[in-house]
């Protein structure tokens, strides 16, 4: 690639539960692959440990390898364990493998093992393979509480061990997740949980009068990381101004910082994409029309060509499509989701949903939609999860709504513009530092979508109406919009460089060590 190499190159290894494509369930796998890509650009070393979760198809694994046979403790005993090299994507991907139950099943997640203990294993098992095999990189990168105990084991047990010069960073993703799970549970990885239970350790302290025997991983990872950061400049300032993890945010002020997300644009480029029936790129646009009556057909959703008659007659003739893809949970805003689902076609638009419900509740009431709507020719409800639709979705959409309740930085919003789908967003976290209202005078340079407060559904009818008629008011006008969101740069080029910054700082200069707690 014609990426400048940096001049000192550091050894990064990502401990992971999710990495796209093959174990990717949200943003999180999208973000360790893109980051990882965009730092072994420049030069960097760098490996994912990722569990070898028996739903990773693997064909999509180039060169698997078994490379060790090795033990790693859990509960009393020595687990026989592998561990495999393959590539994916063409980023070294080390696959740990426990001989138990562990990541059997159909999903990534809610498999029949329990979850939790599972991924205090899989933290304790990276470090053992770093030790049996002499790795040594500079940097270990965690994400999410599921890596919550490899600091507290990493300061605890292997630094006294061979690993002694590392520097751990995490990434918090999502900081509702917070790995809350009991001493007992802790001890079951080799530690003595109740060392960690005080308020400045990993007590999970969410309520006066908590329970003692209760932890929170990602507090302890937040305490034991040299440097901690989350997703993006207005979530750091959300997340220390509520939250029960606030207090602790705030005494561990210091080392915490927020770096947007960018985009794998290897991944999320219209011009490339081998989902789309057609590509497109700024200069040339046209193939996003073809996207778009191509879904449009597909889907069985009224075209631009039989509805031109009459459009006609109401003196209308384009019809916004919005397009919504995300996990179907209460932070995304589900009854603005709901809402938005009956007042689009109100508003003379189509509105297609991809979603995956995790709750049973939620899906049935996202089902009787669907059986409501999906016969008519404006709306449709797909409750499940599929690569392959998304990208066509954004390719085909005017506009993407991702009306989050909160939003730590939100990808929807980025790989929407990259396919020339103009954002409609609350501002909240990452959709606040990276859409920016096209009536907003004093952003006008910036403004690349349209922008509502509230929670209430006046605040979305509002938006929408704005959105429409500035879409429907001039073709010309419009098209110079699409264009404009189309060519900011999203991708990791932008963004890695402050991880890169960051593993420099900490590689050189942090002395933290156990001791220093
Ligand atoms: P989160 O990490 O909270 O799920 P993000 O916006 O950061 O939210 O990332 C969501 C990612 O998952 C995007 O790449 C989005 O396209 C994708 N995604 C969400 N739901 C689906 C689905 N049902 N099918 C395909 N992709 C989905």
């Amino acid at each position: 690639s014609d990426v400048e190499k940096d001049s000192d190159p550091v050894y990064i290894i990502h401990v992971t539960a999710e990495m796209a494509p093959v174990a990717k369930v949200g943003g999180l796998g999208d973000v360790v692959t893109g980051l990882a890509r965009a730092c072994l650009s420049r030069g960097h070393k760098v490996q994912i440990m990722l569990p070898f979760y028996e739903c990773i198809p693997k064909e999509q694994i180039d060169n698997l390898l078994l490379i060790n046979t090795y033990d790693s403790y859990h509960d009393g005993n020595w687990i026989p364990t592998k561990a495999y090299h393959g590539l994916v994507s063409d980023i070294p991907v080390i696959f740990i493998e426990p001989s138990n139950q562990f990541f059997k099943g159909e999903f990534v997640y809610g498999g029949s093992y329990n979850e939790l203990e599972a991924y205090l294993f899989f933290s304790r098992a990276c470090l053992e393979w770093m030790q049996v095999t002499g790795t040594q990189p500079d940097i270990i990168h965690l994400h999410e509480w599921q890596t919550g105990a490899l600091p507290l084991l990493y300061w605890d047990m292997y630094q006294h061990l061979s690993l002694k010069k590392q520097r751990l960073i995490l990434t918090i993703h999502n900081m509702e997740h917070y790995g809350e799970c009991s001493i007992e549970q802790v001890n079951k990885c080799g530690l003595d949980g109740s060392t960690y239970a005080t308020i400045d350790r990993a007590v999970d302290d969410r309520t006066i009068g908590h329970n003692p025997e209760r932890l929170s991983l990602l507090k302890g990872a937040i305490v034991y990381s040299n440097s901690v950061v989350t997703v993006s400049p207005t979530y750091v300032q959300e997340t220390l101004c509520s939250g029960w993890l606030a207090s602790t945010l705030i005494r561990n002020r210091d080392k915490y910082c927020g770096i947007l997300n960018g985009l794998d644009t290897s991944l999320w480029n219209p011009a490339t994409d081998v989902f789309l029936p057609t590509n497109f790129d700024v200069q040339n646009a046209k193939g996003k029309k073809i996207c778009k009556h191509y879904v449009q057909k597909g889907l069985g959703l009224s075209t631009e060509c039989t509805l031109v008659r009459k459009a006609l007659v109401a003196g209308e003739k384009r019809v916004p499509l919005v397009v919504c893809i995300t996990r179907l949970v209460t932070q995304k805003g589900l009854h603005l989701i709901h809402y938005a689902i009956k007042r689009v076609e109100e508003l003379g638009g189509q509105i297609v949903l991809l979603g995956k419900a995790s709750d049973s509740r939620v899906e049935r009431d996202f089902q009787a939609l669907a059986s409501a709507h999906n016969k008519g020719s404006n709306i449709r409800i797909l409750l499940f999860y599929s690569e392959a639709l998304s990208h066509m979705l954004y390719a085909a959409a005017d506009f993407v709504l991702v009306p989050s309740i909160y939003e730590p930085c939100g990808l929807a919003q980025m790989i929407g513009m990259r396919y020339g789908a103009v954002p409609i967003v609350r501002k909240t976290g990452g959709l606040a530092d990276t859409v920016f209202d096209m009536d907003d005078p004093s952003k006008s340079e910036k403004a690349n979508g349209y922008v509502f407060e509230g929670i209430d559904e006046g605040s979305l009818d509002w938006v929408l109406e704005r959105a429409f008629s500035h879409y429907k008011e001039n073709t010309t006008a419009w098209d110079e919009i699409v264009k404009k969101v189309m060519a900011i740069d999203f991708s990791w080029n932008n963004t890695a460089g402050k991880y890169i910054e960051l593993y420099n700082t900490i590689k050189l200069n942090s002395v933290m060590t156990a001791s220093d707690r």
